[in-house]
């Protein structure tokens, strides 16, 4: 939550100036009255409130915060991670978020998550299992499933 440290009087345009203490880096900063009345002064930077947010992401609480979680057209979830790697405009499938926490490391743009019941959104750690790409064309036959890009999602036309 937002502390006031201390606030003062700058002078003429803002009228105070506060000091506060950021929720990431626990050292004190300080914003003009103007900016901490727009809801702005969790922080002291961008990078301190990217950090919070990506280790509220891979904590063990659900994803659902701010609307963080999205589902797609292909019933794909992502959720927002805006620090991953393989982020596209912030957010990453989820389901690649869970076996990449399960195993400790990024996946590899070739390696794909597949879905055991096939149902997209289901991501249950016991529904999911990570085969490279190859092997999961191979795993589906390929009359049966058109292969989709890893990354994205999206089916790969021929
Ligand atoms: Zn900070
Ligand atoms: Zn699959």
């Amino acid at each position: 939550m937002k502390r006031i440290i201390k606030a003062k009087k700058s002078g003429k345009r803002y009228g105070f100036i506060y000091t506060l203490e950021c929720n990431e880096c626990h050292k004190d900063f300080q914003i003009s009255g103007y900016r901490f009345n727009d809801g702005v002064g969790k922080f002291c930077s961008f990078s301190c409130r990217t950090r919070y947010r990506m280790k509220r992401l891979t904590g063990n609480k659900s994803y659902n915060w701010r609307g963080g979680r999205i589902k797609t057209s292909y019933g794909y979830v992502r959720v927002y991670a805006p620090n991953h790697p393989h982020n596209r405009f912030g957010y990453v499938l989820e389901h690649r978020l869970i076996i990449e926490k399960k195993i400790g490391r990024y996946l590899k743009p070739t390696e794909v998550v597949h879905h055991k019941n096939e149902i997209t959104g289901d991501n249950r750690i016991e529904n999911l299992e990570l085969l490279d790409y190859i092997a999961h064309n191979r795993n589906h036959g390929f009359q049966k499933h058109i292969p989709r890009n890893p990354i994205t999602g999206r089916f790969i036309k021929f």
